[in-house]
């Protein structure tokens, strides 16, 4: 038998076909009919036919290390979360979850957390992907609304890459750029990135520039367009406001290129280039990632690329646009239901005038009525600092391991040790976040589940179950939704099959929307035309891009066409950016600054792809990659093993030589946990500073000594 679903790794969200017996797949290969891959697939989608199978899965609920039937483990869960609301208030509850979640369980978990028990405090991993880029979008555009689309990629004459290793990280997207570049030899890449990666092979220009000066450059162009006459002031005059508070602030910076090459530390030539080219060219796209988000000052790298775009009148065009390509499958699918602690739901915020009694009024039964939180919660590091304090004493825990991936991980693990109430939902017998958890509920996994994601173009596709879950394995969406049952909410929460919660979610997305051209985030994100289908037509939907609705049933490629935003007024915002680096301060005794990132063949914390040899044989082991000079200074060789030391602990490495890195500068992958090297934890090295808009850690810009084993 042949099915369709969607890749559960990056962001790219490409379709693929599985071959299965019902019972095992044999074989996956790429959808030629999904949009976003036509039947392209990178190694790691190639090879998820040999992550599946039973072993190694959690396979039945344990209470305090007993195993138990499911009715004890759902009721002891709600009768904890009830007990400690009891004793301890509403907001003694939390919930942590994961762009691996599907819509529908994301949708359920908010609804239960915020609408029934009452705690704003439910958060994601995503806060770690693309918390930056959210935040900008709603700064400058007035929603949480990526533009444009892969075909604008494709489209463009300009494609600059920023912070983004699009070849490991997102291959097949890169597939199709390097594709479009052989088809139309005018257009240029221009890959700014402080490593030399794969990316560059299709660079006809990279800027190797100093870690966090990407606002001083996007400043420095900004400057650079407004000097040279280079800016569409018929735009600027009729859709945007703030240029001369942008221009300003970027002013208040020496604006002559030698002065932003020597603070970004590339050649002058080469960046006057590059300003040459986005300033003359229309229909570019700068595509960013996780090199710009993952900063102490993400938001304000984000504007100051959206500020470029808006003052070119380099948007809502075929082949241009500011694009934030994120992480995770469903990291955009997460914040469509509200997954992020500042969210409410469906797109609307706390402060999205009416919100809170527009979702209460939504939620409401014939007998219940749910009881929102008036304000927005703690976001991913604030939640477990809250932890610790003993605010929060009880935290659900579905797919992610924080313990790994936050920063300053060794501190999660011990905030996590003392919290009276560890709820954890996961696949795998080996996921590292077990040994914390007073209750383990096993899930369904890729293959099984079924539901609906979102890439990074706003694209929902299906994911679809296949094969059956393992022993006693459940959807999240059921585990969540029978605990809401036990808590006394079943009438809200009577859900039987994904496409019920589905539907629901179209609904509210569209329930009393405001008319054009007030509190339009919650509009944009309107998906009522995908509102009323039964079983066959959910089991059936097509790949489709949001909004859809009766004005687009087809779905929309592209946003802001006309020029109006989903600003009160309709005007973006160009926003005043006052660039400032790292705040992980380089010290004698840490003098190096850390990178971190994905390798090609890796996903997450390795719990699926370590299970391939073939994957694993991309880089079998944790590694520090140094450069030349610093391997001689530092006393380290190349094989070597070596240690790092950072705020929050130690990491243990082979050294790999590399002129692609810069001097005094390292990168380790961020991958490798205890069940594959207790010694290699990415986040343990960092310290954990935020972001102060966005809430997100500054994971690409640690400190750290390095010294051999
Ligand atoms: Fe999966 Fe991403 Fe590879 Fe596509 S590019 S096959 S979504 S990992």
């Amino acid at each position: 038998m042949h099915a369709s679903t969607t890749c559960p790794y990056c962001g790219v969200g490409c379709g693929v076909i599985v071959t299965h017996d019902g019972r095992t797949a044999t074989g996956v290969e790429g959808d030629r009919e999904h949009p976003a891959n036509h039947g392209r697939l990178c190694v790691k989608g190639s090879a998820l036919a040999e992550t599946l199978g039973h072993h190694g899965r959690l396979t039945h609920p344990r209470v305090d290390g007993v195993e138990v039937d499911w009715d004890t483990a759902l009721s002891t869960v709600a009768e904890r979360l009830e007990a400690t609301q009891a004793a301890h208030g509403r907001e003694a509850v939390a919930a942590y979850l994961s762009g691996q979640l599907l819509t529908e369980d994301y949708y359920v978990a908010n609804k239960l957390f915020k609408g029934f028990l009452g705690t704003p405090h439910l958060d994601t991993n995503s806060r770690l992907c693309m918390a930056s880029a959210v935040a900008a979008y709603k700064r400058s555009l007035g929603a949480d609304a990526v533009p444009c689309n892969y075909e604008d990629l494709e489209k463009a004459e300009l494609v600059v890459l920023v912070g983004s290793n699009l070849a490991w990280n997102h291959p097949v997207l890169y597939q199709r750029l390097r594709t479009a570049k052989q088809r139309n030899p005018l257009m240029r890449v221009v890959v700014i990135d402080p490593r030399v990666t794969d990316t560059c092979e299709i660079a006809d220009l990279y800027l190797g520039i100093r870690p966090g000066s990407d606002a001083r450059l996007f400043n420095g162009l900004l400057a650079f367009m407004a000097e040279r006459g280079r800016l569409d002031r018929v735009y600027l005059e009729r859709h945007t406001q703030g240029i001369d508070a942008a221009l300003a602030a970027a002013r208040e910076d020496d604006c002559s290129i030698e002065a932003i090459a020597a603070d970004c530390d590339v050649d002058a030539e080469r960046l006057e280039t590059f300003f040459y080219w986005f300033a003359s060219q229309l229909h570019v796209v700068t595509l960013y990632s996780q090199g710009i988000n993952q900063s102490s000052s993400g938001t304000d790298k984000c504007n100051a690329i959206i500020n470029c775009h808006l003052a070119g009148g380099k948007l809502g065009l075929p082949g241009a646009g500011p694009f934030s390509i994120t992480g995770q499958p469903n990291a955009m699918g997460g914040r469509e239901v509200g997954g992020l602690a500042n969210q409410l739901a469906a797109h609307m915020d706390y402060h999205t005038p009416g919100a809170i009694d527009r979702v209460t009024r939504f939620w409401t039964t014939d007998t219940l009525t749910p009881r929102l939180p008036d304000g927005p919660g703690h976001k991913a590091v604030e939640l477990f600092d809250a932890i610790q304090r003993g605010e929060i004493r009880a935290v659900w825990i579905m797919a992610t391991n924080p313990g790994v991936s936050l920063p300053d991980a060794n501190r999660v693990r011990r905030i996590l040790e003392a919290c009276p109430l560890v709820i954890v939902s996961d696949c795998m017998a080996n996921a590292d976040i077990l040994p914390y958890a007073d209750i383990v509920l096993p899930a369904s996994s890729w293959s099984e589940k079924d539901g609906t994601v979102s890439n990074s173009e706003r694209r929902i596709s299906r994911q679809r179950g296949l094969l059956p879950p393992p022993g006693e394995a459940r959807h999240d969406w059921w585990i969540i939704s029978q605990v809401a049952c036990r808590l006394g909410f079943a009438e809200a929460f009577a859900y039987t099959h994904p496409g019920e919660i589905f539907d629901e979610h179209a609904r509210l997305s569209d329930f009393e929307n405001y008319p054009d051209n007030q509190g339009q985030g919650a509009r944009l994100f309107d998906i009522s035309g995908l509102a009323g289908l039964d079983r066959a037509a959910y089991d059936a939907l097509e790949p489709i891009q949001w909004p859809v609705n009766a004005r687009a049933p087809q779905g929309t490629a592209r946003l802001f066409t006309d020029g109006r935003f989903a600003t009160p007024d309709g005007l973006a915002r160009l926003i005043p950016v006052r660039p400032c680096g790292p705040r992980q301060a380089l010290s004698e005794a840490r003098p190096l600054r850390l990178n971190s990132g994905r390798v090609r063949d890796q996903w997450h914390t390795m719990t699926r792809t370590a299970r391939s040899p073939r994957l694993m044989n991309h880089r079998s082991e944790p590694f520090i990659e140094v450069n030349p000079n610093d391997a001689e200074r530092y006393g380290v060789k190349d094989q070597q093993l070596a240690r790092l030391e950072g705020a929050g602990g130690d990491y243990l490495g082979r050294v790999r030589v590399s002129n692609a890195q810069r001097r005094g500068e390292v990168f380790v992958p961020m991958h490798w946990n205890d069940s594959f090297s207790g010694q290699a934890r990415m986040g343990g090295l960092l310290a954990a500073h935020l972001d102060p808009v966005s809430g997100q850690p500054e994971s690409k810009h640690g400190a750290v000594s390095l010294a051999p084993l």
